[in-house]
């Protein structure tokens, strides 16, 4: 029987944001999976056999006799108009480009092109209107139907949830984050047990870099055929521990307007954006949950919050050399990856773009 869904691809289909992909577009409203790709050791093989499934409730029953497809243009069927890719970054770079040029929107959760002038860098919550992007990066590579859109990194991505309303209403002056980081960031099989166990590694290669950069064009503006970035900055300092999933980050701020700790936590429990006013099947509502107890929000307890797409902050409180500090979690293979780059397809559905 066809469907009316949009056919879409997932690339790197059979690593650990591969698989949420694959777990999260499953029984989607909009989305139907079509092609599944990865390296040359999987292609040709049931993705049932090339895939060690990572996630609990088990491998949805319609991808497991697919066949795991090469990651190239020609191999992918020309019905299939969005590509979710979860590709390492040193292969996506070109490899997405190579996509794009032959007509197919790509959904990136790779760093390759997140901080090309052209793509966006998107959050639907925080900068909806940054996909005027689109059209530029069109024209600009000759591209007719095919374009990049790509999420932040995991840490990123919650952080910047958090700030958004902060930034809205009092204007950001400094931000500084610790980030408490989960194993599964690192992918599978990552980080081994034994340097892992009994440990907390104070380095993430790239990714203070990213933590420092990627906030700035977020909050920045869309500006000519660029994006202005957001007049602050951020210091970061990431660490690995040993936490299966949920990233924690002890984050503090500056604000450029005086604000009482009543309005600052009422511009966090208070906010709404696209995502919830265009009802995206993903979105999560309250977007940002504000916890009141001394002791949370854990990654234990509150990663899974809005089926994993929701900020959790608390500890909210003065700070005696910035303005306020607090804590935030967020799931990191949902929202930081996979449901983020969904979450990001069904906004470029809702506005048009994958007509
Ligand atoms: P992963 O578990 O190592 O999976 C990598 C996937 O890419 C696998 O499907 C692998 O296929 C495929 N692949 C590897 N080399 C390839 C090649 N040359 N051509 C085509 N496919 C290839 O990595 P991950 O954690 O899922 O991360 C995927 C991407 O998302 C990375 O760019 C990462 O930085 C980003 N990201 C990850 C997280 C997170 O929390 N994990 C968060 C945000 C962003 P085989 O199985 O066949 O080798």
């Amino acid at each position: 029987m066809s469907s009316n869904k949009i056919k879409v691809g997932i690339l790197g289909a059979t690593g650990a944001v591969g698989q949420r992909f694959a777990q999260l577009i499953a029984d989607h409203p909009y989305f139907e999976i079509a092609a599944l790709t990865a390296s040359d050791r999987s292609v040709g093989k049931r993705y049932g056999d090339a895939c060690k499934w990572l996630l609990r409730g088990g491998m949805p029953s319609a991808v497991a006799d697919m066949l795991v497809m090469p990651t190239e243009a020609a191999a992918i069927p020309s019905d299939v108009r969005l590509l979710f890719s979860a590709l390492p970054s040193g292969n996506a770079g070109a490899v997405e480009e190579e996509l794009a040029a032959a007509g197919f929107a790509v959904c990136s959760n790779a760093a390759a092109h997140r901080m090309d002038p052209d793509v966006p860098l998107l959050i639907p919550d925080v900068n909806p209107d940054h996909t005027a992007l689109i059209p530029i990066q069109q024209a600009r590579r000759g591209w007719k139907r095919g374009f990049i859109v790509t999420n932040p990194n995991c840490t990123t991505t919650h952080l910047v949830c958090a700030l958004k309303p902060l930034h809205d209403a009092f204007g950001l002056a400094a931000v500084n984050v610790v980030s408490m980081q989960a194993i599964s960031g690192a992918g599978y099989p990552g980080v081994s047990a034994m340097d892992i166990l009994d440990n907390v590694i104070p380095y993430i290669g790239g990714e203070e870099e990213k933590v420092e950069i990627e906030p700035r064009k977020l909050l920045g503006n869309v500006s000519g055929d660029g994006i202005a970035l957001a007049d602050f900055l951020v210091s970061a300092q990431c660490n690995r521990v040993a936490v299966r999933n949920g990233h924690l980050e002890a984050v503090t701020v500056k604000l450029n307007r005086r604000a009482s700790l009543d309005e600052v936590a009422a511009a966090l429990t208070g906010y709404r954006s696209e995502p919830q006013r265009l009802g995206l099947p993903s979105a999560p509502d309250p977007a940002i949950i504000l916890h009141t107890e001394a002791d949370r929000p854990q990654p234990r307890m509150d990663r899974l919050a809005g089926n994993g797409m929701a900020t959790s902050v608390g500890r909210l409180r003065p700070d005696p050399l910035f303005d306020y500090k607090f804590v935030v979690l967020g799931h990191n293979t949902i929202r930081g990856a996979a449901g983020g780059a969904l979450l990001n397809g069904e906004l470029l559905y809702a506005q048009g773009y994958l007509g």
